[in-house]
């Protein structure tokens, strides 16, 4: 399996680094830019041609490089061709997706500066040295957190910061394999990140997400606040202040959810899981309908795909299966009788015929499971108060 270490690197020369990078951007501006006025002239072939670019590049900065960056951009197309076709037939479920774009920043108009580095034309040395063509070297600084073949390594300035960010794929083994054959049952959400139920548990699990929420909305304020402040002190709606705390909620959203997704699948697989069930995201939008504060939170925020990401990506590192299903339905059905007769009030299910309670993602959970014959006790099947709650202490977070 894929993973990626990130690291920074100091250069020994960063002009000579900055000019591989005018290089790097060039390329694929000017490659982009012919394909993309190709797309856009109904009268034209797609133009996939790069020979003509490559041929003029390869001396700047190196064939192998130049290939990579050739690579990267058809791959970009590749996809944003894949994607559109699915978009076609889906047109209310999905974003329209966007060609692929310039290497630069958008409101400076200046080129994003990013180097990519074969995987055969690279060294990393123990004593931290990194080797690239052509005699450029430096020194990197963090420690790469996966150990196997290296791929390709992809470098990028980051001039709010002004580091050089490095991403190194690597292809390594699952560090562990699964202890049983269990199956754990999954709904995903926006309050409730996830509600689950691990086969032999005694109850059902569920992770809170209001940590998440408050803290997205501290942060809102504080954004909110540095704006006027922006806006008074010299008349513009953005800043370095504005951009680092846009940032820093970003990044803590993306730890909450990961630690999270960790806690949950080191759970599944302590207990000897080693499938998980999980309901599709498709439906998570009308499921939060009710409160004005998530509602937001899923519209301008929430990335519907990184809980599941990150729960897919963390159970491969178990060697723990992932099974996506289509969950619609399974909140509206009681688990204990089957009748479609109940009240919902917020979070409460409550069935009109057998008179069960429960909470409502308990009740999608429990569904996802009985949907797949699992083996679920009669005990698990009932009332609201039965569900282990886990909180995390975000405390760091304020
Ligand atoms: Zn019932």
């Amino acid at each position: 399996m894929k993973r990626t270490n990130r690291f920074n690197i100091e250069w020994d020369d960063p002009e000579e680094a900055e000019g591989l990078g005018i290089g790097c951007s060039t390329l694929w501006n000017k490659l982009n830019y012919k394909r993309r006025e190709s797309f856009f002239d109904e009268d034209k072939e797609f133009d996939w041609s790069s020979d003509v670019l490559y041929d003029e590049f390869k001396g700047w900065i190196g064939s192998a490089t130049a290939q990579q960056i050739v690579r990267k951009n058809n791959s970009a197309w590749k996809s944003y061709f894949s994607l559109l076709k699915k978009w076609v037939k889906n047109k209310d479920e999905m974003k329209e997706p966007n060609p692929a774009g310039y290497w630069k920043d958008r409101k400076k108009d200046e080129k994003e500066l990013r180097i990519l580095v074969r995987n055969d034309c690279y060294e990393i040395e123990d004593d931290g040295t990194i080797k690239l063509p052509f005699g450029r070297t430096g020194k990197i600084k963090g420690e790469p957190h996966w150990d196997g073949k290296q791929g390709r390594l992809e470098i990028v300035y980051d001039r709010l910061d002004d580091r050089w960010r490095a991403f190194q794929s690597v292809e390594v083994e699952p560090r562990h394999q699964p202890r049983g054959d269990k199956s754990a049952y999954v709904d995903l959400g926006v309050i409730y990140p996830v509600m689950t139920y691990i086969e032999g548990g005694e109850t059902t699990v569920g992770y809170s997400g209001r940590p998440i929420l408050s803290n997205w909305w501290l942060y809102n304020k504080q954004i909110d606040k540095a704006k006027s402040q922006a806006k008074e002190e010299n008349d513009r709606y953005t800043s370095e202040r504005i951009k680092r705390l846009f940032r820093q909620r970003k990044r803590k959203f993306k730890d909450a959810v990961r630690k999270i997704a960790h806690d949950f699948i080191e759970r599944c697989y302590q207990a000897g899981v080693d499938t998980v069930v999980v309901g599709d995201l498709t439906g998570i939008r009308e499921k939060e309908k009710w409160s004005s504060k998530a509602d937001s939170m899923v519209h301008n925020y929430w990335s519907h795909k990184y809980l599941a990401d990150r729960i897919r990506w963390t159970a491969e590192n178990y060697g723990i299966e992932i099974e996506l299903i289509d969950e619609r339905g399974t909140s509206s059905k009681c688990p204990k009788c089957g009748s479609e007769k109940k009240v919902r009030r917020g979070r409460l299910f409550k069935c009109k015929e057998c008179g069960i309670e429960a909470h409502r993602d308990s009740v999608g959970a429990l569904n996802i499971g009985l949907a797949q014959g699992g083996n679920i006790p009669a005990e698990v099947i009932n009332i609201y108060w039965k569900i282990r709650w886990i909180f995390h202490r975000f405390t760091e977070f304020y």
